[in-house]
C-alpha cells in the first residue's frame, strides 16, 4: 500500500479490514505522515512500513521497537520492497510524480497494481505502456471513471468502441463567471461539491486539471487516442464514465460519488465483486442527471492537457511538474487561482522536447520544469 496516510490510502486500509480472508497488508509506506503510519502498522501489523521522509525514520523505527514490524526509509528502500515476492498486489496511492519510480519497479517484477496513481500514466504513459506490453500482470484502475470505462469494456471488442465519455462535476467554480476565478481562495477551491479526496487532486478538480490527467490516464489505459477520449460535465457525480460503441449504444456505469466504491472494485479484479453492506444508491440518487459541455474558454488547462497529449514525449511530464509547483503555492496562498495556468503555460512553451523519452529523461525534464516553474512562482508570487 503506497500513500497508506492518503485520503485513498487510510480508504483502502478500511476495505481490507472488511475482508481479512482475502487480504493481508504487507507493506505500508507513507511519505511523511509519521504518527498516522505507526498508528495504521499498530494496527494491521505489516511485516514493513517505510517512511519515504528520511527525517522521520528514527521516530517511526524507536515508536515501533517493540513489535517485529520492519522500518525502512527512502525511495529506494521503496522501490526495491514492492518487488518482494510476497507481494502480489500494489496499490499506488501516492501524491503525483513521486509515485513514478515505484510503480514503474511493480511493474518490473510483474505485480498486479491497483493504480490511483494518474500521475504515473500522465508523466510517462508511453513508458509504462512499453513495458506491460512485456508485463504478464495488469494495471487495474482505482480512479472512478477509469473504473467506470473497465466495467463499460467487460465483454467488448476494442474496436467496437467509437468514443469514451469522460464524465466531470466540473469542481466547485462551474458556476462562478470567468472574471472571479481570479479572486478565489485556496479555502474556497478546497470545497468539492461531491468527493471527498485529498488537497492536491480537490485542486486539480478546480481548475479542470484532473480531468485533462484522467483524459491521458484513460488514453493509455484503454488505447483510445485523445481526440476520441469526451469530457462530460455532469454535476450530479452519479454517472462515473461511459463508452460510446460504432452500432450507436452507449453504456454507462453509475454508483454514489464515494471513492470505497471504486477501490472496492480494483481490489476485487479480476475474479469478483467484494459484497459490503455501504449505502446503497436510490430512485432518488439517480432521480435528475444533467450533462453539459465544458467550458473550456474558462478552465483552459483542459485545452493544454489535449494539447501536451498530442504532442506527447516529456510534454505532459512538465504539464505535470508545473502544475504540482503551481498548486502547491497556491495551496499556500503564494499566488492566484489563475496564475497555476500562466505558469503551467509558460513552463511548457519554455521546456524542451524529448520525442521518445526513456526514465531518465522523465527524471531530468520533471527536475527543469520543476525549477522553472518554481522560478516563476517566486517571481509572481503575492
Ligand atoms: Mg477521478
Amino acid at each position: 500500500m503506497l500513500g497508506s496516510t492518503g485520503s485513498i490510502g487510510k480508504q483502502t486500509l478500511d476495505i481490507i479490514a472488511e475482508y481479512p480472508n482475502l487480504f493481508n497488508p504487507w507493506l505500508l509506506v507513507a511519505r511523511s505522515s509519521a504518527d498516522l503510519l505507526i498508528a495504521q502498522a499498530r494496527l494491521c501489523r505489516p511485516h514493513m512500513v517505510i517512511i519515504a521522509d528520511e527525517q522521520y525514520y528514527e521516530y517511526v523505527s524507536d515508536a515501533l521497537s517493540d513489535t517485529d514490524i520492519q522500518v525502512s526509509t527512502g525511495s529506494t528502500a521503496i522501490a526495491e520492497a514492492v518487488t518482494m515476492p510476497e507481494i502480489d498486489t500494489v496499490v499506488t496511492a501516492m501524491v503525483g510524480y513521486s509515485g513514478l519510480e515505484s510503480t514503474i519497479a511493480a511493474i518490473g517484477a510483474g505485480k498486479r497494481i491497483a493504480l490511483a496513481n494518474k500521475e504515473t500514466l500522465v508523466v510517462a504513459g508511453e513508458l509504462i505502456d512499453r513495458l506491460l506490453k512485456k508485463s504478464p500482470r495488469v494495471l487495474y484502475p482505482v480512479d472512478s471513471e477509469h473504473g467506470a470505462f473497465y466495467q463499460c469494456l467487460v465483454g467488448e471488442r476494442h474496436e467496437d468502441i467509437e468514443r469514451l465519455l469522460l464524465t466531470a462535476s466540473g469542481g466547485p467554480f462551474r458556476t462562478m463567471p470567468k472574471e472571479q476565478l481570479e479572486n478565489v481562495t485556496a479555502a474556497d477551491a478546497l470545497k468539492h461539491p461531491n468527493w471527498s479526496m485529498g488537497a492536491k487532486i480537490t485542486i486539480d478538480s478546480a481548475t479542470m486539471m484532473n480531468k485533462g490527467f484522467e483524459m491521458i490516464e484513460a488514453r493509455w489505459l484503454f488505447g483510445v487516442e485523445p481526440q476520441d477520449i469526451e469530457i462530460m460535465v455532469h454535476p450530479q457525480s452519479i454517472v462515473h464514465s461511459m463508452v460510446a460503441f460504432k452500432d450507436g449504444s452507449i453504456k454507462a456505469q453509475l454508483g454514489l460519488p464515494d471513492m470505497h466504491l471504486p477501490i472496492r472494485y480494483a481490489l476485487g479484479l479480476p475474479d469478483r465483486r467484494l459484497a459490503s453492506d455501504c449505502r446503497k444508491m436510490t430512485l432518488e440518487d439517480m432521480a435528475c442527471l444533467t450533462f453539459e459541455r465544458p467550458d473550456f474558454d474558462k478552465f483552459p488547462l483542459l485545452n493544454t492537457a489535449y494539447a501536451a497529449a498530442r504532442i506527447g514525449g516529456t510534454a505532459p511530464c512538465v504539464m505535470n511538474a508545473a502544475n504540482e509547483i503551481a498548486v502547491a503555492a497556491f495551496l499556500q496562498n503564494k499566488i492566484k487561482f489563475t496564475d497555476i495556468y500562466k505558469i503551467i503555460e509558460k513552463t511548457m512553451e519554455r521546456s524542451p522536447l524529448v520525442e521518445h523519452p526513456e526514465y531518465q529523461d522523465y527524471v531530468d525534464s520533471n527536475a527543469a520544469a520543476r525549477e522553472f516553474a518554481a522560478r516563476m512562482t517566486d517571481e509572481i508570487a503575492i
